[in-house]
């Protein structure tokens, strides 16, 4: 099979590619993906997701390395491995991130990435809900919206906010520069009561485009080179290898995961690291799956009294009636993914802006993987630090494509990061502590009474704390020799290839990482088209 350009992964990223770069009827343009189609309902009702992560098909079924600064646990690490990606097993939570984040990778040499830069290429993304702004896009076709419920007990998590001095915002994605701590509802990526995807908003509308083919249950083995020029990949499906050649160029969207791993099975790495797997070197990059960044969550939680949780609207007749909501009306609490509520604020007095993020739920579930809701009624909140200083890697282990690579978030390994980590659980305590929470919290669930010095915090830590499932940066755009792409994200001294997904970030960003990741697509699309655009009129 052969098209101009074969991209790799249908994940966030790669269905706002094959969608965008089909747009000219005379660009043809081959999907690859090692996943199946998103026919699991699961996927499609929003709260669902918590139903996917250790799904045995539509996710990878990675687990992080032992030795990743948390006592020797083996966390699970999910990744979505399915008609789009990530995005068909989130939390859904939409969230732009600070205009400071962009300004910073703008800092660090990327020309045309600063806050300013990006904003169009969210908006053009967007086909929002809520009324028409400055800030959302409407004619987009990723389908944004603001939350359709608002829980009692949410609403008190945001005075008790306020109490704490922190700003509310009416809209999360309209953050001034120099912003200080502030809380406000949570929006998501949903079309009506359906999860949007990138999948659903952007593949699904291209599909019955004849210059685009789609092929799943693909695995990308290796891309295809001339020397340094990539002409195509290879790929298996069930017992076949087969290849698609690319006559423009080939574009490796696999997520932070699947992207180094892919360049380092194809020669293009560390040359000490690809000759302990046997594979010879093509190209030496040394910064390829190095750099690797994820946040790190950790949860706090009350038991409460008096006021409605999750917890009771999960079980029995109250959860037939939540059923029927969602059947009927397309709200309640099937509607909700991750979080309704989100604050940002400083836990580190050095910080210039918010440092932490703390999702609010009006519900618990103990720590695990398993998401189980808890019998009796309480309330969480899960706290990160925005902006790790710790760097882990994505190293391939082997030469075989099917074994998965070693994944190292190195979480706590900075200074830094233990302290803000710290330093946040103490301000989560003060947050559950203000007046608006008093009528109705009983007593603190997690960590616990007898968790007080930074020692026993920070071991609460490394025994409990996970992904925040926000992997990136392993692919980092710059130009100093340990990054691995341009700002055009071409791959440094490789003709032809592009990485365009969430590991080309250079830090990654202060909040959730989808509609990041969806922006970088749309403006990687762009690039491309511009560049096929200038070598036709040279
Ligand atoms: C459980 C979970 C919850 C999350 N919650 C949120 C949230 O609420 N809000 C938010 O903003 N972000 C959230 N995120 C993060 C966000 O979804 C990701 O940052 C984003 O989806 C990354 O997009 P991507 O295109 O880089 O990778 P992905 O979306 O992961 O896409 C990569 C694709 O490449 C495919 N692939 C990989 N290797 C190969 C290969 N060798 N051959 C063929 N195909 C391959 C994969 O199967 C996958 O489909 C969450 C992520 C997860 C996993």
């Amino acid at each position: 099979m052969q098209a101009d350009y074969v991209i790799v992964g249908a994940g966030s990223a790669g269905c706002v590619l094959a969608n965008r770069l089909t747009e000219d009827p005379s660009t043809r343009v081959i999907l690859l993906e090692a996943g199946g189609k998103d026919w699991n309902p699961y996927i499609h009702v929003p709260a669902g997701f918590m139903k996917l992560l250790d799904h045995p098909t539509i996710t990878w079924g990675f687990k992080a390395d032992k030795e990743s600064g948390l006592n020797g646990r083996e966390i699970p690490y999910p990744r979505g491995r399915v008609l789009g990606g990530s995005s068909s097993i989130n939390g859904m939570i939409y969230i732009r991130s600070q205009p400071e984040d962009y300004d910073h990778w703008a800092q660090l040499g990327n020309r045309g990435w600063n806050g300013k830069d990006v904003f169009p290429f969210f908006r053009k993304a967007e086909h929002w809900e809520g009324p028409a702004d400055e800030v959302h896009g409407k004619d987009g076709p990723l389908y944004t919206a603001p939350g359709r419920d608002k829980p009692e007990l949410c609403q008190v998590a945001i005075d008790a906010g306020v109490q704490m001095g922190w700003e509310y915002r009416e809209d999360l994605n309209d953050l001034p520069h120099g912003l200080g701590d502030h809380i406000g509802w949570v929006q998501q990526t949903r079309g009506g009561r359906f999860r949007a995807s990138t999948a659903r908003s952007y593949l699904r509308p291209a599909m019955s485009r004849p210059n685009l083919q789609v092929v799943t249950g693909a695995l990308v083995h290796r891309v295809v080179l001339d020397g340094k020029r990539a002409v195509g990949v290879e790929f298996s499906r069930g017992n076949k290898i087969e290849s698609a050649d690319a006559a423009g160029e080939v574009i490796l969207s696999a997520g932070a995961i699947g992207s180094p791993h892919m360049l380092q099975l194809s020669g293009v790495g560390d040359p000490d690291h690809l000759g302990q797997i046997g594979v010879e070197v093509v190209h030496a990059l040394p910064g390829v799956g190095k750099n690797f960044q994820d946040h790190f969550i950790i949860r706090v939680q009350a038991d409460v009294a008096g006021i409605g949780t999750l917890n009771e609207r999960s079980r029995g007749l109250r959860f037939a009636g939540e059923l029927m909501k969602f059947a009927f009306q397309g709200g309640g609490m099937l509607t909700y993914g991750a979080s309704l509520v989100a604050a940002s604020f400083k836990a580190l007095p050095e910080s210039a802006t918010p440092d932490v993020q703390g999702l609010f739920s009006s519900g618990s579930f103990s720590p695990g993987p398993k998401r189980q809701m808890d019998k009796t009624p309480a309330m969480t909140t899960g706290l990160w630090q925005m902006r790790p200083e710790s760097c882990g890697h994505v190293m391939a282990q082997s030469a075989d494509p099917r074994m998965q690579p070693s994944i190292n978030p190195n979480y706590l390994a900075e200074e830094r990061d233990r302290r803000t980590v710290i330093a946040s659980i103490r301000m989560a305590r003060d947050w559950f502590a203000q007046p608006a929470f008093q009528p109705y919290v009983t007593g603190e669930k997690l960590p616990g009474q007898d968790v007080q010095s930074d020692d026993e915090i920070l071991e609460f830590a490394r025994e409990v704390g996970s992904t925040v499932f926000h992997a990136s940066c392993s692919c980092r755009m710059g130009p100093d020799p340990m990054s691995v792409v341009d700002d055009r994200l071409r791959v440094h001294g490789m003709e032809r290839l592009r990485v365009i997904d969430a590991s080309i970030m250079p830090t990654v960003t202060s909040t959730n990482t989808n509609a990041p990741t969806i922006m970088i697509a749309e403006k990687g699309a762009a690039m491309v088209k511009e560049d096929e655009r200038m070598a036709a009129a040279a």
